[in-house]
C-alpha cells in the first residue's frame, strides 16, 4: 500500500480523495526536523506546505520516498539539489494561492495608504486619530509590479481595472503582448520601476538572484510617498535597509507579510514603526486557496502512483 505522510495542515477534500483511492495517509503536522527524519521511513508521498523544511537529512533518510508534494507556491523549504540526486520527484500547486495572495497585496495597498492598522490600534485606546490618518487614494496611481507572473499579473488585474491604476511593471522575462495590452502595462527596467511608481508590490520567487533585490541603493530611488508591499519572500528585501528607510523617510511605508526571519521576533524595528502594516505570511492562508492547494496536490500525488 502506499502510504502518504502528510506533515502539514491540508484540506479534509484533499485527505478524503487520497484515501479514497486506496492510500494510508498519516497526518502529523509540522514535526521538528528530527522527528521528520525519523517518522519518514516507509513513507511513498510526503505533504509539506511552507513548514516544514525537507532538509538533504530528510531526504537522505527517506528509504522509500518517491515524491513530494508542496500544496503551495515557493519550494524553499525542499532541498530540491538532494530530491533530484535520489530521483524523488517534487510537485506543488502554483495556482491554487494566486487569487488569495494578490487580494492580500491589494489589501495592504489599502492599509499602509488609509493607515486602516494604525487607525484600529488607536481607536482601541480610546483616541480618535482623525486628523493623523490624512490618506491617498490608490485611484490614478501608479502601480509597479515587480515580478509579472500569476500574482504579480493578478494583482496588477485588480488594480487596473478595480482601482484604475497605471501599471508599470518588471520581470526577467517580459509579458506576452496581450497580457501588456489588457492591462496597458509598461515593461522597463527595475530602476524606473523603482522610481516612477507610487506602489511598489513585489511577486519574485526568492532566488540567489533575487536575494535583496530591494536594497538600501534601491530604496533610495523611490518616492518619499511611495510605499513598498512585499507578499513574496522576506530575503528579497534587505530588512535593516527597509528599516532605515522607513526611518529616514526615504519611502511612505510598507505593508509586508514575509520576513527574512519567521516569525518575526517580537521586539523586531518593524514593530515598532506606526507607516508599516505586518502580517504573519498569511497570503495563502484563505479557505480557497488552501482547498485548492490540497485538491490540486493530492491529484498529482495520485496521478503519479496509477502512472497518469
Ligand atoms: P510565478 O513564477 O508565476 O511568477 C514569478 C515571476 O517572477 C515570473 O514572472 C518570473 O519571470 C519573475 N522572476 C523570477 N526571477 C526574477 C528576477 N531575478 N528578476 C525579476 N523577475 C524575476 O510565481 P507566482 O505564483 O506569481 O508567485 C510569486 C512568489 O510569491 C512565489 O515565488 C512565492 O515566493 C510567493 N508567494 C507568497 C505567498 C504568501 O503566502 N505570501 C503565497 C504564494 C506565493
Amino acid at each position: 500500500m502506499i502510504r502518504v505522510l502528510v506533515a502539514a495542515p491540508i484540506h479534509k477534500d484533499a485527505l478524503k480523495l487520497l484515501e479514497s483511492s486506496g492510500f494510508e495517509v498519516i497526518v502529523k503536522e509540522y514535526p521538528s526536523n528530527n522527528e521528520l527524519v525519523k517518522l519518514i521511513k516507509g513513507f511513498d508521498a510526503l505533504i509539506v506546505r511552507s513548514k516544514p523544511l525537507v532538509t538533504r537529512d530528510v531526504i537522505e533518510a527517506a528509504n522509500k520516498l518517491k515524491v513530494i508534494g508542496r500544496a503551495g507556491v515557493g519550494l524553499d523549504n525542499i532541498d530540491l539539489e538532494a530530491a533530484k540526486e535520489k530521483g524523488i520527484a517534487v510537485f506543488n500547486a502554483p495556482g491554487a494561492p494566486t487569487n488569495s495572495v494578490a487580494e492580500l497585496a491589494i489589501g495592504l495597498m489599502l492599509a499602509v495608504l488609509r493607515k486602516i492598522a494604525y487607525a484600529d490600534r488607536n481607536m482601541r485606546e480610546g483616541k480618535w486619530v482623525k486628523k493623523e490618518c490624512l490618506g491617498q487614494e490608490l485611484h490614478g496611481k501608479i502601480l509597479g509590479v515587480i515580478g509579472m507572473g500569476r500574482i504579480g499579473r493578478a494583482v496588477a488585474r485588480i488594480a487596473h481595472h478595480g482601482f484604475g491604476m497605471r501599471i508599470i511593471y518588471y520581470d526577467i522575462i517580459r509579458c506576452p503582448r496581450e497580457i501588456e495590452e489588457e492591462l496597458k502595462a509598461q515593461f522597463l527596467d527595475l530602476e524606473t520601476v523603482l522610481s516612477e511608481a507610487d506602489v511598489i508590490t513585489i511577486h519574485v520567487p526568492l532566488t540567489p538572484q533575487t536575494k535583496h533585490l530591494i536594497n538600501e541603493e534601491r530604496l533610495k530611488l523611490m518616492k518619499p510617498t511611495a510605499i513598498l508591499i512585499n507578499t513574496s519572500r522576506g530575503g528579497v528585501i534587505d530588512t535593516n535597509a527597509l528599516v532605515k528607510a522607513l526611518k529616514k523617510g526615504w519611502i511612505a511605508g510598507a505593508g509586508l507579510d514575509v520576513f527574512e526571519e519567521e516569525p518575526l521576533p517580537s521586539n523586531h524595528p518593524l514593530t515598532k514603526l506606526d507607516n508599516v502594516v505586518l502580517t504573519p505570511h498569511i497570503g495563502a492562508n484563505t479557505i480557497e486557496a488552501q482547498e485548492r492547494a490540497g485538491i490540486e496536490i493530492a491529484k498529482k500525488i495520485i496521478g503519479f502512483f496509477k502512472g497518469k
